[in-house]
């Protein structure tokens, strides 16, 4: 859709398709009251009150449905929208969609609802973002911060710093216009001015790396050589069976991820047991899977076989780790006896976490630890989140402030410094979505599902 384009009116099944409690089909646009009458029983709608009846189509019922009248321009979009609550069934679902486009609606792109109230001034794009950010979350923390950002808060912090570079330009237009009844803003001034503004940049980047490591989350791989738990510690972690588990070493072929959930999203990677020489081809490759794991990830537990104690293999395996950050596991501690209160106990290698994946103990000591090194943040701290194209806006609303800022400096002429306060203040309506493209629009609404 283009910017510019007449709003037509969209549908789409709102929920996702399968065999559910209820199913939910959207319509936008000004023919939405329009098509539900033409299918639907009970028409006399009022604001705020929902019908119960029947959607017939040629008299034919079918299904028994509740429907959501939201009147323009107090609905999601801005514009009419009616929302038709029925039975969670694929087909029945399927059936009134395939009912309401006949009747005149055009089926909906991918985050088009979102997209028209951003259009419609219902949300700033910030809180747009925000919308796809709570429906792709990955933790519940960060579900949680991104409404924070759907509440508007982002957009606040834009906005104060936008007025703060406003009111410095307005009064250096006024110095330039009228310059017999206003005098230019002092140089001082300019330049309190801009290191104020640059503070306040800075403030809300300075949560950009914990946006960026809640938004994507960090990897965790499983490493040690064949047989000494891996598998067995991945699904101990995860709390699932999925890791194969044998006791034929170099079972695992595959490297094979899935997301822990410690506050940020964390992706728990297990590999194939590094080994010089795998005994096949396939082996092989999964060893080669389990190098570029250990590159790629941002931490790694080593596993070892507590009841053979750290081998010559094990020292060996060791030594790629030396220069990444590694937790050391001793598995099998169910197989040697230990004074009853160790969990943990200092090896030569360093301090080392004593457990069990098969009995689970000292699991929970391990998540702790986990969580200590990776994403020892606390999501409260964080008011909102940015994302890479807001941290970019930013930078670009910082340069042109740090020029204006050399410029005020050097006792520039106002006229020149005034370019870069415009430029900043573009970065930041691009931030918002007051100055945007097509091409970026398109770009960020595809990130969402059809329905929303
Ligand atoms: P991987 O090759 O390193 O992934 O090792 P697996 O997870 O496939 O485990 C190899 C064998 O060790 C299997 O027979 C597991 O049941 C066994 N095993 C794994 N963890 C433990 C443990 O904590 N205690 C005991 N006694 N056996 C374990």
């Amino acid at each position: 859709m283009n910017i510019n384009d007449e709003f037509d009116t969209i549908t789409a099944i709102a929920t996702p398709l399968g065999t559910g409690g209820v199913g939910v089909i959207r319509i936008s646009g000004d023919k939405a009251f329009e098509i539900i009458e033409k299918i639907f029983t009970n028409t006399k709608f009022e604001p705020r009150k929902f019908n119960h009846g029947w959607i017939i189509d040629n008299g034919k019922k079918i299904d028994e449905v509740i429907v959501l009248p939201f009147f323009v321009p107090n609905s999601y979009t801005g514009e009419n929208v009616i929302e038709i609550q029925c039975h969670g069934g694929v087909n029945v679902v399927k059936n009134i969609l395939n009912l309401v486009l006949k009747n005149g609606a055009r089926m909906a792109e991918k985050g088009e609802f979102t997209k028209r109230a951003f259009l419609n001034k219902r949300m700033d794009l910030s809180q747009a973002e925000a919308v796809a950010d709570i429906i792709h979350s990955k933790t519940s923390e960060f579900a949680k911060v991104s409404v924070k950002n759907l509440s508007g808060v982002l957009k606040e912090k834009i906005s104060e710093i936008r007025n703060q570079i406003f009111e410095v330009l307005s009064k250096i237009t006024a110095g330039i216009d009228f310059p017999e009844d206003v005098s230019e803003p002092e140089y001082d001034y300019l330049i309190d001015s801009f290191n104020n503004v640059i503070s306040s940049i800075d403030s809300v980047l300075k949560g950009a790396q914990t946006s960026n490591i809640f938004r994507q989350g960090v990897s965790v791989a499983i490493i040690g050589k064949p047989n000494v738990g891996k598998s067995s510690l991945f699904n101990a972690l995860l709390n699932l069976d999925r890791a194969i588990v044998t006791d034929i070493a170099g079972t695992t072929r595959d490297v094979i991820k899935e997301t822990l959930d410690l506050g940020i999203p964390v992706t728990l990677v297990d590999t194939a047991g590094i080994r010089e020489n795998g005994e096949n081809k396939v082996e092989q490759i999964g060893i080669e899977y389990s190098k570029q794991s250990l590159e790629e990830a941002d931490l790694v537990l080593f596993v070892y076989d507590a009841s053979q104690g750290l081998t010559q293999e094990d020292k060996e395996v060791l030594e790629l780790l030396k220069d990444k950050k590694h937790i050391l596991i001793a598995n099998k501690s169910d197989l040697v006896a230990l004074s009853a209160n160790s969990d943990s106990f200092t090896s030569s290698e360093g301090e080392c976490l004593y457990l069990s994946a098969m009995t689970g103990n000292g699991i929970n000591e391990l998540k702790q630890e986990l969580t200590k090194q990776v994403c020892d943040i606390n999501p409260e701290s964080l008011d909102f989140v940015t994302n890479t194209r807001q941290q970019e806006c930013l930078r670009k609303a910082r340069t042109s402030i740090e020029q204006a800022l050399l410029g005020a400096q050097i006792r520039q002429l106002q006229d020149l410094i005034s370019i870069d306060v415009k430029s900043a203040i573009l970065a930041l309506d691009e931030l918002t979505g007051e100055l945007i493209t097509d091409d970026i629009l398109n770009n960020i609404f595809d990130n969402f599902c059809i329905g929303k």
